[in-house]
């Protein structure tokens, strides 16, 4: 495990990984991790879910030596990142969350740079393979000041694989990037992923992170809530909520709805939570109908983020 030659198990592992900020002058000193234990499995899209402010950037940028952490212990690679801080750093290549970049320099030439603040002998870089896989091979040479967002965010993609590292870190990858940007940097990574990198990424959107994580941890105030495969996550959101608007207001639930657990709202609307996976929409419409209830509207609500947290903090 702390041979560079191995294969770890867990690409990044964490144990009551702490940061208090200092405060200063008004500002109270601030807990934003409040003892993390993770262990990412090497080979994995990993994915930190959390809503702004959670601790996701904290504990990326402990990872990457920006932010000193005040307690607890990570490794990356099977590298303690205090006792063998160049082989930790060697072992992640990360995308940050600002974009920040010298305006002055082309693609080519902050790839080039990035390749010798890591040390990659001149030989071994590849810098116009690297930009042509993150689809910039033809603005090689413009200014960075002439980029769009989105490429700027795929050269900052660029930036951080010159070293080839096993571990990429991408930190809310999405901000600023339109929609079909956002696929092809996801075809990227998931093409980077199969050909051995491991992925890890942060984001505040659910969506984004069912959609390319193997496994996801949600982080809310400084704390893992949950930290399961998808698939299992997801299937504790397994339900929606119908909401309809009968054509005439009921004063008494029927006891079949009763059954179905619909509940009568103070603006006459009913409310009824299912199981997707057990009960079709059709039956319930169909037993609503029975009642002699007719429907003048009706929706249904999805769970979101918000859901996530609600059934996770009042599951413990
Ligand atoms: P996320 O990336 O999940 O949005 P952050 O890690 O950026 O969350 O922030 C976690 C908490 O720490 C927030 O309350 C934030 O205001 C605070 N914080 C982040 N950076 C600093 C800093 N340099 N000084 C003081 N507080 C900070
Ligand atoms: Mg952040």
């Amino acid at each position: 495990m702390s041979s560079s030659a191995s294969v770890p198990d867990f690409a990044i592992e964490a144990i009551g990984l702490e940061k208090t900020y200092k405060g200063s002058g008004k500002l109270p000193p601030k807990q934003a991790l409040k003892g993390i234990d993770l262990k990412i499995p090497t080979g994995s899209i990993f994915g930190l879910l959390g809503p702004n402010g959670a601790g996701k950037s904290t504990f990326i940028n402990i990872l990457s030596g920006l932010v000193t952490k005040t307690g607890g212990k990570a490794s990356i690679w099977g590298f303690d990142i205090d006792d063998a801080p160049r082989s930790a750093r060697a072992a992640i290549g990360v995308v940050p969350q600002e974009i920040n970049m010298d305006p002055f320099f082309t693609p080519f030439e902050s790839v080039e740079l990035q390749a010798g603040f890591y040390g990659v002998p001149k030989s071994e870089r590849r810098t116009v393979e690297i930009l042509a896989a993150v689809g910039l091979e033809d603005k090689k040479d413009a200014y960075v000041r002439q980029l769009s967002g989105g490429m700027k965010r795929r050269l900052m993609v660029a930036k951080a694989l010159v070293h080839a590292p096993p571990v990429l870190i991408l930190d809310e990858p999405t901000a600023g990037v339109d929609v079909e940007l956002r696929r092809s940097l996801w075809e990227y990574v998931v093409a980077l992923n199969k050909a051995g990198t491991t992925i890890i990424l942060t984001t505040h959107y659910l969506e984004e992170a069912q959609e390319l994580c193997d496994e996801i941890a949600i982080i809310n105030h400084g704390e893992v809530i949950a930290c399961e495969p998808t698939e299992q996550l997801l299937r504790r959101l397994d339900h929606k909520t119908l909401v309809i608007q009968p054509s005439e207001a009921i004063s008494t639930l029927p006891p079949a709805l009763a059954e179905l657990d619909a509940k009568l709202g103070s603006d006459g609307a009913l409310s009824i939570t299912f199981r997707s996976s057990e009960t079709g929409i059709g039956r319930i419409i169909e037993t609503v109908r029975a009642e002699g209830i007719s429907i003048a509207d009706l929706a249904t609500t999805e769970p979101d983020l918000e859901d996530v947290f609600v059934s996770m903090t009042s599951a413990q």
